[in-house]
C-alpha cells in the first residue's frame, strides 16, 4: 500500500491542485482570492465552481452534496441533498452557485441558547472556501459556517475564523515593527493529537452505559491495570493495526496528514497526531478524524471510545492542542530564531503569550470544561484544573536575567539584553519532558494539554486567539510610539514579567503541593464546569470579545446557557442509566448469585448434616448487605434526582448537579463496585473492565 499513499493522498478533496486543473483561469484565480483576502465570491463565479465541482464529484461517484457545519454540540451536523433535477421523463445532475454558497438550515432543532427565541428559528449555512470540500460516502461535502438570519453564529466555526482574523490584525502590527514589511497574513496553526480506546464491539454492546453516556458509570479495578507501564509505545496488535491502517488511508484519501500513531499509557488507549495545519482546517479535520475513527473501528468489530474519563481508575484520554502562529512566507512566530533581533521579537511575542495565559485563566478554563473532562483534569493522569505554564529551565534563565539582570548563561555570564544578546539554544521538545503542564512551550510552539479527547478543538483556540490578540494589540498600541525600540522592550518584557510570572510553574503539576503554592500564587482552581462558567459572562470577557468581534454578547449569553444546559442533560442521561443498570442489571445478578449459593447450601446440609456451610453464609451475608445499601443509595440518588430535574434555573440546576447528585453518584457506584467482585464470575450482569480492557 506505502506506494499508492502520494496518488491516494488527498484523492477525495477538492483542493488547489483539482480546482487549478478544472476551474477556467479566471475563476480559479477569483476564488483564491476569496481564498486568500477573504473578499466575496461572485455568483457568476460560483456557478462556475459549483458546476467544476460537481463534475468532479460525480466522477468519484457521488450523488449527494451536503453542506457541513459545526452547531454548538460540538459534533458536526450534514442534510444531504441529491444532484438530481427533473428533465423529461428523466433526471440530470446539476448543482449552482447559489446551492453551493448558502444553505437554508431550519435552526429550531440545534442549540442556541436563547437566540433562537429571540430570533428566527431558521438559519442558514454560509461555505467556508478556506476549508477544501471533499467526499465522503458518496456526498460531496461542503464545510460551512451556521449562522442565524440576524448575523449571529450558530456554531462553532464562525467565531474561530474571526479570532483568528483578530489575531492576524494584531501579529501583523508586531511585525511591521520589526520591519518585515513582506508577511501578508498571520495565521494560526494546530495539531491536535487525539487519544482513544478500542474495544471489542461485541462487548460494547453489552453495556448500556458504554451505549447510552460513552463511559462506564460501574466497574472495578481488574487484577492488572496500567501500572506495568508495558502498553505505553508496546507493540501494537495485529487487529489494532490493521484498524489503524485503514483509519490512516481514510484520513490520507480525506488529505488529512495522520502522522504518528502508537499504544497509549492505558491498557486499550491508543493515540494519533497528523502534521499541524491552520486552525479552521484543523479543527474541521479533528471532527472528520473522531468520525472515521467511530466508523473504521466499527468495520474491525471495534468499538472507539472518545470519552474522557471511559474507566475509573485508569488514564483518560485527551487531545494535545499543538498551537502556533505563522506569516503566509512561513515564517512560525513561536520559532525563537538566531540574531538577536529574531529573539527579540520571539521574547515580545512569548511575553504576549504569557500575559495572555494569565490574565485569561478562567477563558482558558472555560474552553475546555465538559462534565466528561471534569472527570479527568487534576486525576494524576492530566493537568490539574489549574491553568498554569511551562516555558523549560533555558526560557526562565532568560526571563530571570531580564528580570533581575542575572547572567542567563552560566558559561560566559553574559545578561540578556534584547536586540544585542543572543539567546541560548532552546531544546525543541521531543520527550515530552513536562507532561504534567497544562500550556508547556515545546520548542517552537505551546502545547495546550487541557483539552479532553471528544472537545471539538474550536473552542480553546478561539479562546487562544482572542486573548492573545488582545495582548498583542496592547503591546503593539504601546512600542508604535517607540524611538528606542530594543531599549522600551527591555522594559515592556520586565514589567510584564514581574507582574505575570505567577502563572509559569516549571515543577511538577501533579504533585499536591502545587496545589498549594497555586492557591497561595492566587491562581485560579476552577474544579468542575459550574465553577468555571461562573466567570464566563464577566465584564472583562464580554468586553474583550466583543471588541475583537469574535463573539456579541447575546452570542456568549448563548454559549453560557447551552454549556450548562448541556452538562445537566449529560448528568441526567448518566443518573437515569445508573438506576436502570442498578436495578434491571446489578442486583438481579446479586439475587441470582445469593438465590444459587443459598440453594447450594441447604442441599449440602441436607446431605451432610454436619456440614457448617460457612463460606456460602458469609458470602450471603456479605452481599446481602450491600445489595440492601446499595438499594438505599440508589434510591437517595433518584431522590436528588427528581429534585435536580424540578428546577427551572439552568445554572442552578447545573450547580445542584455538581453539588449534591454526582457526590451521590460516587457514593451509589462505590457500594455496586464492591458487589462486583464478590459475584461469581457467571453471575456478572455485563463485561467488566477486565474484560473491555484486556479482550481486545
Ligand atoms: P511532541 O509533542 O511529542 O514533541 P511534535 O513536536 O512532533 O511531537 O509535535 C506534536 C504535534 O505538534 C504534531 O501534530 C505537530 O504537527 C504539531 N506541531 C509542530 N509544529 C507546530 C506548529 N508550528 N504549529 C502547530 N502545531 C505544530
Ligand atoms: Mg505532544
Amino acid at each position: 500500500m506505502s506506494t499508492a499513499v502520494p496518488e491516494i493522498f488527498g484523492s477525495m478533496v477538492f483542493n488547489d491542485d483539482v480546482m487549478r486543473a478544472r476551474l477556467p483561469k479566471d475563476t480559479y484565480k477569483s476564488l483564491k482570492k476569496t481564498i486568500q483576502q477573504g473578499s466575496p465570491l461572485e455568483l457568476d463565479v460560483a456557478n462556475v465552481v459549483a458546476n467544476a465541482m460537481k463534475d468532479w464529484a460525480i466522477e468519484k461517484g457521488a450523488t449527494h452534496f451536503t453542506h457541513w457545519f459545526q452547531p454548538l454540540t460540538g459534533v458536526t451536523a450534514e442534510k444531504h441533498d441529491s444532484f438530481i433535477s427533473p428533465n423529461g421523463a428523466g433526471v440530470i445532475m446539476e448543482f449552482s452557485g447559489k446551492e453551493l454558497v448558502k444553505g437554508e438550515v431550519d435552526g429550531s432543532s440545534f442549540p442556541s441558547g436563547g437566540i433562537r427565541a429571540t430570533f428566527e428559528a431558521r438559519g442558514y449555512t454560509a461555505w467556508d472556501p478556506t476549508s477544501y470540500a471533499f467526499i465522503k460516502d458518496g456526498s460531496l461535502y461542503i464545510p460551512t459556517a451556521f449562522c442565524s438570519y440576524t448575523g449571529e453564529s450558530l456554531d462553532k466555526k464562525t467565531p474561530l475564523l474571526r479570532s483568528m482574523e483578530a489575531l492576524n490584525t494584531q501579529a501583523l502590527r508586531i511585525l511591521r515593527l520589526f520591519g518585515n514589511t513582506s508577511a501578508k497574513r498571520v495565521t494560526t496553526t494546530v495539531g491536535p493529537e487525539q487519544e482513544y480506546f478500542l474495544i471489542d464491539k461485541k462487548l460494547w454492546e453489552q453495556r448500556k452505559d458504554l451505549i447510552f453516556t460513552g463511559r462506564t458509570l460501574f466497574g472495578s479495578m481488574p487484577p492488572k491495570g496500567q501500572e506495568m507501564d508495558d502498553h505505553y509505545y508496546g507493540s501494537i496488535k495485529p487487529r489494532i493495526a490493521d484498524f489503524m491502517a485503514d483509519l490512516d488511508n481514510e484520513l490520507w484519501k480525506l488529505g488529512i496528514l495522520s502522522k504518528t500513531k502508537h499504544n497509549e499509557v492505558a491498557p486499550a488507549q491508543h493515540e494519533m497526531a497528523p502534521i499541524f495545519t491552520t486552525t479552521n482546517l484543523s479543527a474541521d479535520q479533528n471532527q472528520l478524524t473522531m468520525q472515521l475513527m467511530k466508523q473504521v473501528a466499527l468495520k474491525h468489530g471495534l468499538y472507539c471510545l472518545l470519552a474522557e474519563k471511559p474507566f475509573a481508575g485508569v488514564n483518560g484520554s485527551g487531545k494535545h492542542n499543538n498551537w502556533s502562529m505563522s506569516t503566509d512566507d512561513g515564517f512560525n512566530l513561536l520559532e525563537p530564531g538566531e540574531t538577536p533581533r529574531e529573539n527579540a521579537q520571539f521574547l515580545l511575542i512569548l511575553t504576549a503569550v504569557i500575559q495572555a495565559v494569565d490574565k485569561h485563566q478562567d477563558l482558558l478554563r472555560d474552553s475546555v470544561a465538559s462534565a466528561g473532562n471534569d472527570h479527568r483534569l487534576g486525576a494524576n493522569e492530566a493537568p490539574p484544573a489549574i491553568i498554569s505554564m511551562f516555558i523549560g529551565d533555558e526560557l526562565q534563565a532568560v526571563l530571570d536575567s531580564i528580570e533581575n539582570g542575572s547572567p542567563y548563561s552560566q558559561k560566559t555570564k553574559e545578561k540578556m539584553q534584547i536586540g544585542v544578546s543572543v539567546l541560548p539554544a532552546i531544546p525543541k521538545d521531543t520527550t515530552d519532558r513536562n507532561r504534567t503542564s497544562p500550556f508547556a512551550f515545546t520548542g517552537n510552539k505551546f502545547e495546550f494539554r487541557s483539552l479532553g479527547s471528544s472537545l471539538s478543538i474550536s473552542g480553546p483556540n478561539v479562546v487562544l486567539n482572542t486573548i492573545v490578540a488582545e495582548t498583542l494589540d496592547e503591546f503593539a498600541t504601546r512600542l508604535e510610539k517607540s524611538s528606542d525600540l530594543n531599549a522600551d522592550l527591555q522594559d515592556l518584557i520586565k514589567e510584564k514579567i514581574i507582574e505575570h510570572k505567577k502563572i509559569i510553574f516549571n515543577g511538577n503539576g501533579y504533585d499536591d503541593e502545587w496545589v498549594k503554592e497555586a492557591e497561595k500564587r492566587g491562581l485560579l482552581n476552577l474544579r468542575t464546569l459550574p465553577d468555571a462558567m461562573e466567570r464566563y459572562l464577566d465584564p472583562q470577557n464580554v468586553e474583550m470579545f466583543a471588541k475583537y468581534g469574535v463573539y456579541s454578547e447575546s452570542e456568549m449569553k448563548s454559549h453560557h446557557e447551552v454549556k450548562l444546559e448541556k452538562y445537566s442533560k449529560v448528568l441526567n442521561i448518566e443518573v437515569n442509566t445508573m438506576l436502570d443498570m442498578i436495578y434491571k442489571d446489578i442486583l438481579p445478578a446479586s439475587y441470582a448469585y445469593m438465590n444459587d449459593v443459598a440453594e447450594s447450601a441447604s442441599r449440602v446440609m441436607a446431605v451432610v448434616p454436619n456440614a457448617k456451610c460457612s463460606a456460602q453464609a458469609n458470602v450471603l451475608k456479605e452481599i446481602s448487605a450491600l445489595a440492601d445499601r446499595l438499594d438505599s443509595e440508589a434510591q437517595k440518588l433518584a431522590k436528588l434526582h427528581k429534585e435536580a430535574n424540578a428546577i427551572d434555573d439552568v445554572p442552578k440546576q447545573a450547580r445542584f448537579y455538581v453539588d449534591k447528585v454526582i457526590p451521590q453518584m460516587e457514593a451509589t457506584r462505590l457500594v455496586a463496585d464492591s458487589i462486583e467482585p464478590i459475584l461469581g464470575e457467571k453471575y456478572k450482569p455485563f463485561p467488566s473492565y477486565a474484560d473491555l480492557l484486556f479482550r481486545v
